[in-house]
C-alpha cells in the first residue's frame, strides 16, 4: 500500500451545492439544452472490485485551499486537499478499502467513506473494468417559441427580425400549442415550455395571457407540467401587466445590455432614442410588486467595457441573469463595431466576473456566465434545436431557432410538427459535440458543446467544427469554474 507523502491533517471535505442542480436551466432566448442525471443511483459491485479516478477530473484553484473540480460529468464541486489527495489515490486502480491507514485515523472512517461515496456518486470514481457509460441526454421539457408578433417599438441594432407589420392569428395561436401538446404526448415529455415572444410580445399582452390560459387547459387534459415565460425589452411593463403576469403563473425575462449608454448604444426605439431609462424603470417596479425578472444580457463589442457596472448593479438587486454573445446576422452584419473581438470581450467578461466575484450571489452562476453554455448539466448539444425545440412564426409556419425562421420545416397543421423537425436534414444540423472537430478531445466539450452551431456555420460554412469563439470560450470557462468555487465555499461557510 502506496504511504502519501504528504500529511494531511484535515478530514476531506466535498462541497456540492445541489440546489445547482435544478437550478441549472436559467431564462435565456434560445432552446433549453437536454439535461442528464447528475448522480447515478449506486449499483451492487461486488467488494474487492478496483475503482479508478475517472480520465476527465481536473481541477481549478479557487483559493489557497480549496480546488473546483472539472470532470465530464460534473462541475460545482469544490474539495480540500484531504479529498484532491484521496481522489488521487485512485489514479492507480484500487479496491476502495485500500486507503492508507494514517488517512482512516486521522481524518475518520466516516469522512473518508462519505467522500468516496459522493466520488462514485457524481462519477469521479468509476469501477476499473467498467468503462463508463455514454452520456445519456434526456430532455423531458419540450420548448415552443411562440412568435406573438414581429412588430416592435425598438430596433436594436443586432436585432435579427424585419419587423413587418404582422401578427400571430388566435387560429394560428391555438394550433401552435395545440401541436405542442400533440407532440409533447407523442414523444414521451413531461413538461411543455412555452416562450411568449417576437417582435415584443407586450405589444399584444391581453392575447398572450389568452393564449396561456389555453396552454394551461391543455396541459391539465394531457396531464403535462407547463412553464411559460415572456421575452420582453422592458419598455411596456405596466403594473396591471405585472399583476397579471403574477396570476398565470407566468416568468419574465428582459433584455438588458448595459447601464445608460452601454444599453442605448445598441438597444433603441425606432427614433433613436436610447431604452435603458424604461428598462430600468420596469425592471424595479417588477422587483416593487414582487416578480423577478430574469435579466438577459447581450454581449457585443460595444457593450463588453460596460458588463462590470451592468453586473454591480444586477447583483444589487439580486437577479438572476444570463451573458450571452451577439450572433450576427443578415440585418447586423454591416455593424463592425458589434463583433466579439476577441481582447475586448475576454477583458469584458473578466471584469464582469470580478463585479461578481465583489458580489457572489445565491443562486448557481453555472449557467448564466459564458453564453450558451451551461457548466451545471453534462450535455452533448448546445441547444435543443432540431430535437427539444419547436419554433412558429406568425404566420403559422413551424421551423427550427428562432434565428432561422426563414427555413421553415413544417406548418401549425403538422399532426407531429416535433417528427418533422427531427427528420429535417436541410437546416441547422444540431450535432453533438462530440462529432465536431476540435470539440472531440476538449475538457470542456461535455459543458460547451461547441457553441451555437447557426454561429459556427455562419464563420465556417460547417457544423462539424468548433464555434468561432472558442478561444474565448476557453479563456473564461476555467474563470467561471473558479467563480462558482467561491460562491459554493460562500454558500456552506
Ligand atoms: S467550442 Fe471550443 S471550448 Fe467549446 S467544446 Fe468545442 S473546442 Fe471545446
Ligand atoms: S441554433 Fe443558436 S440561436 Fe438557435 S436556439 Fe440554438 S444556440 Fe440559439
Amino acid at each position: 500500500m502506496n504511504k502519501p507523502t504528504n500529511v494531511l491533517s484535515e478530514p476531506p471535505i466535498f462541497l456540492h451545492d445541489v440546489v445547482i442542480a435544478k437550478s441549472g436551466e436559467g431564462q435565456c432566448d434560445c432552446a433549453c439544452v437536454a439535461t442528464v442525471p447528475l448522480t447515478q443511483t449506486p449499483t451492487a459491485v461486488p467488494p474487492h472490485t478496483p475503482y479508478t479516478l475517472t480520465q476527465s477530473f481536473a481541477t481549478i484553484p479557487v483559493n489557497e485551499q480549496y480546488q473546483a473540480i472539472v470532470s465530464s460529468r460534473i462541475t460545482g464541486v469544490v474539495i480540500n486537499d484531504s479529498a484532491l489527495a484521496l481522489a488521487r489515490h485512485f489514479t492507480q486502480a484500487r479496491p476502495l478499502a485500500d486507503i492508507p491507514a494514517d488517512w482512516r485515523r486521522d481524518w475518520g472512517q466516516t469522512a473518508v467513506q462519505n467522500t468516496l461515496d459522493q466520488f462514485i456518486a457524481h462519477n469521479l470514481l468509476v469501477p476499473a473494468t467498467a468503462p463508463q457509460e455514454p452520456l445519456e441526454e434526456a430532455a423531458t421539457t419540450l420548448s415552443a417559441w411562440l412568435h406573438i408578433t414581429d412588430r416592435c417599438n425598438l430596433r436594436c441594432d443586432y436585432c435579427y427580425l424585419p419587423h413587418k407589420r404582422e401578427d400571430l392569428s388566435w387560429e394560428n395561436g391555438r394550433a401552435a400549442l395545440e401541436g405542442t401538446f400533440r407532440s409533447a404526448v407523442t414523444h414521451g415529455y413531461q413538461t411543455v415550455k412555452i416562450k411568449y415572444a417576437g417582435g415584443e410580445p407586450l405589444l399584444r399582452f391581453p392575447f398572450v395571457a389568452e393564449l396561456h390560459h389555453y396552454a394551461q387547459t391543455l396541459a391539465q387534459q394531457h396531464g403535462l407540467a407547463l412553464d411559460g415565460v415572456i421575452l420582453s425589452n422592458g419598455t411596456r411593463l405596466t403594473a396591471d401587466i405585472i399583476t397579471a403576469i403574477q396570476a398565470l403563473g407566468l416568468r419574465l425575462m428582459i433584455s438588458l445590455d448595459g447601464l445608460d449608454e452601454a444599453h442605448d448604444s445598441q438597444r433603441v426605439y425606432a427614433n433613436g432614442r436610447g431604452s435603458f431609462a424604461e428598462v430600468a424603470r420596469s425592471i424595479d417596479l417588477a422587483l416593487n410588486l414582487g416578480l423577478i425578472p430574469d435579466i438577459s444580457i447581450t454581449v457585443s463589442g460595444r457593450s463588453a467595457a460596460g458588463l462590470a457596472d451592468l453586473l454591480t448593479w444586477i447583483l444589487q438587486r439580486s437577479l438572476p441573469f444570463s451573458l450571452n454573445f451577439y450572433r450576427e446576422n443578415d440585418l447586423s452584419a454591416s455593424r463592425a463595431s458589434l463583433r466579439l473581438e476577441e481582447e475586448q470581450i475576454i477583458a469584458g467578461m473578466e471584469a464582469a466576473f470580478a463585479a461578481i466575484e465583489a458580489d457572489l450571489p445565491q443562486r448557481s452562476l453555472l449557467a448564466s456566465l459564458v453564453d450558451r453554455a451551461n457548466l451545471s448539466t453534462p450535455h452533448q448539444r448546445t441547444c435543443g434545436v432540431g430535437h427539444s425545440y419547436l419554433v412558429f412564426d406568425h404566420q403559422g409556419r413551424v421551423s427550427k431557432c428562432q434565428m432561422h425562421q426563414e427555413q421553415t420545416v413544417a406548418t401549425v397543421q403538422a399532426e407531429d410538427p416535433l417528427a418533422l423537425i427531427r427528420a429535417d436534414q436541410i437546416g441547422i444540423q444540431n450535432l453533438p459535440a462530440a462529432e465536431k472537430e476540435g470539440c472531440r478531445d476538449c475538457q470542456w466539450q461535455t459543458w460547451c458543446a461547441g457553441g451555437c452551431p447557426l454561429a459556427t456555420y455562419r464563420a465556417t460554412g460547417r457544423y462539424d467544427i468548433q464555434s468561432p469563439n472558442c478561444t474565448i470560450y476557453k479563456t473564461l470557462y476555467p474563470q467561471a469554474v473558479r467563480l462558482e468555487g467561491l460562491r459554493v465555499l460562500q454558500q456552506c461557510s
